[in-house]
């Protein structure tokens, strides 16, 4: 990043914030945030957990996450890093795939835009949603989808 950054003032309620953050791979709403975030600042309000959150964001020490719907939700890894998203319950986590920054360098200058940001959000089923569709679904694994030639012929190659 070539930006200059002025050094940001590491209050106390934003040191809270941003370790609270780090704890969690889960990509919190303000309102998350803040019910992590009091329980060492009992005082502290929503409307300053939100302000601070905003401030942190901008200077790039925490992120903003642009996704789908719902809350605005913040992502205490300010690396740049792809989310997959859980189109049944909304879970958002972070892909564990290497970022491709030449995406961003070919698009530059293209149509005459000029790119002021971009969104690539992976959408799918999270591994708990997963579990509880395929026990609902039946049961895959019941014996009558074994063709009984075929553990026959299995013994008697055995
Ligand atoms: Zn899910
Ligand atoms: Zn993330």
């Amino acid at each position: 990043m070539s930006r200059i950054q002025k050094p940001l003032r590491m209050t106390r309620q934003r040191q809270v914030i941003v370790e609270e953050m780090k704890k969690t791979a889960y990509h919190p709403t303000a309102d998350e945030v803040y019910e992590m975030a009091r329980k060492r600042l009992p005082r502290v309000s929503l409307g300053t957990i939100y302000r601070n959150l905003e401030v942190l964001a901008s200077e790039g020490v925490i992120r903003k996450v642009e996704t789908e719907g719902s809350q605005k939700r913040f992502d205490g890894n300010p690396e740049p890093h792809y989310h997959i998203r859980c189109s049944k319950c909304g879970a958002l986590e972070d892909v564990r795939v290497q970022w491709m920054p030449p995406l961003e360098d070919f698009l530059k200058d293209s149509q005459g835009y000029e790119i002021r940001g971009w969104r690539l959000e992976f959408v799918g089923l999270c591994p708990l949603c997963r579990k509880k569709d395929s026990s609902r679904n039946g049961e895959p694994e019941s014996p009558e989808l074994v063709k009984p030639e075929c553990i026959q012929k299995e013994e008697d190659r055995a």
